[in-house]
């Protein structure tokens, strides 16, 4: 067992964290699960490269909750981390390992660019619900021990060799009393939907009935959708597809989009996105289906103004640029020149078509 302090400027980060970093502390479970998707990229990026050997069936992601000892667990079985890594990565908070990573194999892979490395201080924001947070992690590197590391929320934390059969990481939280709500499967469910809906590795929240009455099987209860149309080729996509995920993107609206436009811009920024013109109401009534705004299928915001000029208020859709700054609140990405450079090159678009 080892005992270290997490190098951090001040003392006391963790209420800082928790009241101030994140205005919306439910944002920790979209740090915590994207981390858990990252990590299973990285393996298939490894073994696409024959740097490892591992296996690649069933890599779900999955989401715990266990009421009795008030817990709720992200599980992945991606790259995992041993003992150096854990007190690189984690404890050495302004050490981005995402970064790294892409650094290494930016020129290599495609995949190391969808890694979403934009989220600063994502696994602490942890704390704003944890009391305690352990990880239980085996790497995938072959004769890996296995780890645990613990942490109060002060800058104390303990780690020590643990038993854990398969590869990956359990990010294990004990919600802290003030934050019960997170142990909910209702309240869970309707986040993973928000934040989770389009993440490229699929899931898994609990199962679900399927089948006839009476023959009815447990089956996974999957909450995303791994390949959203916005991220396939317009040449692959036929005009029902764009209104089969115009009926996913807003499921209680009945009435089909006009018309759509598959956005795909790689310069000046990366950009992608499918935007919807709906059909005009008679009855005046506030537009609640808003553009949604995605980071790597990372939902961010459907709330940032100004993300198309005013007499295209009523578009709907998606965009999502891994350029956008995340680690923010809303207020910081709004005045961000981003948007702007978004807004510019949409009206350009919509102009030229
Ligand atoms: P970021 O994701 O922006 O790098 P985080 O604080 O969320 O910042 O995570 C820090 C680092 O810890 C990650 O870059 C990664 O190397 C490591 N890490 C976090 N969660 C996991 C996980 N589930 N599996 C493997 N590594 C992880």
């Amino acid at each position: 067992m080892s005992t270290g302090k997490i190098n951090v400027q001040t003392e006391n980060i963790f209420p800082i964290i928790k009241k101030f970093l994140y205005s919306d502390h439910e944002i920790f479970l979209r740090e915590l699960v994207s981390n858990a998707v990252d990590a299973t990229q990285k393996l298939k990026t490894l073994v696409s490269l024959g740097e490892s050997k591992a296996t690649l069936e069933d890599l779900k992601v999955e989401v715990i909750i266990d009421k009795a000892a008030k817990t709720l667990t992200i599980r992945d079985k991606g790259i995992g981390m041993t003992a150096e890594e854990i007190e690189k990565y984690i404890t050495q908070i302004a050490f981005s390992g995402a970064e790294e990573f892409v650094n290494k194999y930016k020129d290599k892979a495609a995949e190391a660019n969808a890694i979403i490395g934009h989220f600063g201080l994502g696994f602490y924001s942890a704390f704003m619900v944890a009391k305690k947070v352990e990880i239980f992690s085996l790497s995938h590197k072959e004769g890996s021990a296995a780890v645990r590391w613990e942490c109060d929320g002060s800058p104390e934390y303990k780690m020590e060799d643990t038993t854990k059969a398969t590869r990956g990481t359990d990010i294990v939280l004990h919600i802290a009393d003030d934050s019960e709500e997170f142990l909910a499967d209702a309240r869970i469910n309707t986040l993973l939907t928000k934040y989770c809906k389009f993440l490229p590795v699929e899931i898994k929240f609990g199962t679900r009935k399927e089948g006839e009455k009476d023959k009815e099987v447990d089956v996974d209860n999957i909450i995303n959708n791994p390949s959203p149309a916005w991220t396939k080729k317009p040449s692959d996509l036929k005009e029902e597809d764009y209104t089969n995920f115009y009926r996913e993107l807003y499921p209680m609206n009945f009435e089909d989009p006009l018309f759509h436009i598959h956005l795909n811009v790689d310069y000046p920024f990366n950009l992608t996105g499918i935007l919807f013109f709906p059909k005009l109401k008679k009855s005046f009534e506030v537009q609640k289906d808003k553009i949604q705004l995605y980071c790597n299928q990372v939902f961010v915001t459907d709330s940032v103004e100004n993300i198309v000029p005013d007499f295209l208020g009523l578009l709907q859709g998606v965009i999502d640029s891994p350029d956008i700054p995340l680690n923010v609140s809303r207020s910081y990405l709004q005045a961000d020149g981003h948007v702007k450079k978004i807004s510019a090159h949409i009206t350009k678009k919509l102009l030229i078509n």
